[in-house]
């Protein structure tokens, strides 16, 4: 026997997997996290059962709706499990109506029921069960309740299910009239021939070009908008039948809720939390652990360096190891303490419930931008890292906001862009610093809401879609989920300085050490990678008012990983051998001595928001499917950072002139 399970995202379908497998699949609290189907078999049983991605409808747009569809119509099995979260069941119901249609057994888990309690909800699950036509069975995956009824549930099964009327009459008999001539999937099909669904040609089935024409002339909309609406009129007229709640009682998540998103408070808080995130990583940790373990890295760099004169080893070596690999490297290892508190914050507020909430908040704003809450998922989870923020996209139905989200999730500061904020706000912002960044981090809001008008302007016009989001109950973070996480993303921070960083800090060294001629250890002025900078630092001049070969080529390497540009300004200050400690490479210095905090400020601002690394613009691709699209993404990028940069240090030049 096949069992696959079927629900909309976050409604525990791999908590459900894992209980009835035994298996330790990981269990996220944002959409997305199982994007392609697992298998496995129920404890002590011979069922096998399939963890499908999560999914709010069967309508085939975004890859995971395709996985989750593509297997229902296509493959082999018995059982459709289908779990709702019981605490949002109007919204869950939706796909549940769209499965019926399938003529498949259905089997409907009513998850999360620990929580009804608390809501002051009542579902009552028989009438439920007889509205639909399927067993309906309560459970909690969280603490294992209910299981051994859905286990029996699911085993009970007979092939006798028959579809039940959800739509109006003149809907029924049209698909009625319609299957006659369809072979397989024939409710489903049919319905998909009066949506006027692209991949169902009209033309194959003759008849039904009068069917709809006449259903058309009835309705005046668009035939998948009724379908849907009727669908939901189902789910909410017989509301009373199957739900009940508790009027007058307010849960403590109520409560909070009323302050946190009160129409004029949610956004001061949501800009004094993230004041505090900022504040707490960039400005208290950071002052104190970068100096120190800026004095370690330093400590090691001269007892290599000792170790390896006193055993006489060619100085070019020396001069590669130290001034190369353990000075590129170290430059961005600096910055872990601080990123592991921005990674713990930003997993605390996630876990907690509150990005869920913004998000939910933010929506309504959006929205007017042509975005939708569903865009700032990508947003947040690019605040990690823009890979996973752009893969996350794929939740988005609507192709035109997809597209949009995509090209203006790595305008997001992600981790290895924190470095470079931290160090320039650091050293000429002082105690400001944490302000400082916070003002980078609301610059990039406004950008991306910017961005999005003028896209939608010129660019995608089309509706944004709607955004189908209940709210989570509070949580207490769990520990155990917190410290997976951050412990996965500062590793893969960590790997990235061992492998991408560590070989382009070879690389920075080379070409600074070398001249054209393969001379080594010619002035830093006549290098080859000066040479080269030496040209790009004309059309780089408006961005910070300098000719500055070093800051050119440092800024373009950032392409190939953001921690990246840290690290080449560090390798060519040592080289340049004008100041010792790797941290202060802008005093005094000749190379980088020129930067005022208005520049630096600019320079931030161009490397923020130009063209982010290689791996992010892969990312892109993958889900822009087109190279052309991707070519005119970071074209644009680009081009607003440099028009962004040059404004700033013009303008403000400007002013400093009056001032
Ligand atoms: P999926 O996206 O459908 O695979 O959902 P997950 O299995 O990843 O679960 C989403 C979140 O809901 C996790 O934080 C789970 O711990 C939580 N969860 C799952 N089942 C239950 C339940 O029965 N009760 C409660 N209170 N929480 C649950
Ligand atoms: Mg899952």
């Amino acid at each position: 026997m096949k069992v696959c399970l079927v629900g909309n995202q976050n409604s525990g379908k791999t908590s459900l997997f894992n209980v009835l497998t035994g298996m330790n699949q990981k269990v996220g609290n944002w959409p997305g996290v199982t994007i392609d189907r697992k298998e496995g078999i129920i404890k002590s049983t011979d069922i096998q059962i399939i963890d499908l991605p999560g999914v709010y409808s069967l309508n085939p747009f975004t890859s995971e709706e395709k996985i989750t569809r593509d297997f229902l119509l296509n493959e082999e099995y018995d059982v459709i499990l289908n779990i709702i979260d019981s605490t949002s069941i109007e919204r869950s119901l939706y796909l549940t109506t769209q499965l019926l249609d399938l003529n498949k057994n259905v089997v409907v888990a009513l998850n999360m029921c620990d929580l009804l309690a608390k809501k002051g909800f009542h579902v009552h699950e028989d009438m439920l069960s007889k509205l639909l036509k399927v067993p309906v069975i309560k459970i909690s995956a969280l603490k294992n309740e209910g299981i051994d009824d859905l286990i029996n549930a699911i085993k009970n099964q007979n092939n006798s299910y028959k579809s039940i009327k959800i739509f109006e009459s003149d809907i029924e008999n049209s698909i009625d009239k319609l299957s006659e001539n369809i072979e397989s999937n024939k409710r489903y099909n049919a319905l998909k021939i009066i949506e006027d669904d692209t991949l169902y040609l009209k033309s194959e089935h003759p008849e039904a070009k009068e069917i709809i024409d006449n259903l058309y002339s009835r309705y005046q909309k668009r035939m998948d908008e009724v379908i849907a609406d009727q669908r939901y009129n189902f789910i909410v007229k017989n509301k009373d039948k199957y739900f009940h709640a508790d009027k007058d009682e307010e849960t403590t998540s109520d409560k909070i809720d009323k302050v946190i998103l009160n129409k004029y408070l949610a956004i001061p808080i949501f800009i004094l939390i993230m004041a505090l995130v900022y504040f707490l990583s960039v400005g208290l940790v950071g002052s104190f652990t970068v100096d120190g373990i800026d004095y370690l890295i330093n400590l090691l760099k001269d007892s290599v360096e000792n170790g390896l004169n006193s055993i006489n080893a060619f100085p070019w070596l020396t001069s590669l190891i130290c001034d190369g690999i353990i000075t590129g490297v170290g430059a961005v290892l600096n910055f872990v303490p601080q990123l592991i508190i921005l990674f713990i914050c930003i997993s605390v507020l996630e876990t907690v419930g509150y990005m869920a909430r913004i998000s939910f908040f933010l929506d309504k704003v959006f929205r007017k931008f042509g975005l939708s809450g569903k865009s700032i998922i990508p947003f947040i989870v690019g605040s990690g890292c823009s890979v996973p923020g752009i893969m996350t996209t794929r939740t988005i139905e609507n192709e035109k906001e997809k597209k949009t989200t995509i090209m203006l999730t790595p305008f997001i500061p992600c981790s290895a862009k924190l470095p470079i904020i931290t160090l320039f706000t650091t050293f000429f912002f002082g105690s400001l610093a944490w302000l400082v960044s916070l003002s980078l981090y609301f610059l990039a809001i406004v950008i991306i809401l910017l961005s999005a008008i003028l896209l939608k302007k010129f660019y995608m016009k089309g509706e944004s879609e709607n955004y189908i989001l209940e709210l989570p109950e509070y949580k207490t973070p769990s520990f155990k989920y917190v410290s997976r996480d951050v412990i996965e993303k500062v590793w893969s921070f960590i790997k990235r300085a061992g492998s991408v960083i560590f070989i382009c800090s070879i690389l920075v060294w080379f070409l600074s050490s070398f001249s054209w001629t393969f001379t080594y250890g010619v002035p830093i002025e006549q290098s080859i990678l000066a040479s080269i900078g030496n040209i790009l630092a004309y059309p780089f001049y408006p961005v910070i008012g300098e000719l500055s070969w070093a800051s050119t080529v440092s800024a373009l390497l950032g392409l190939v990983a953001k921690e990246q540009v840290v690290s080449s300004m560090s390798v060519i200050a040592g080289l340049a051998e004008t100041v010792e400690d790797g941290s202060l490479i802008f005093a005094q210095n000749g190379i980088f001595g020129f930067f005022t905090p208005l520049s630096a400020y600019s320079y931030m601002v161009f490397v923020l928001f130009s063209a982010p690394c290689i791996g992010a613009i892969g990312a892109m691709r993958r889900e822009f499917k087109s190279l052309k699209t991707t070519f005119k993404a970071v074209a644009y990028q680009t081009l607003l950072a440099y028009i962004l940069a040059s404004l700033i240090t013009g303008v403000g030049s400007l002013i400093m002139l009056f001032i």
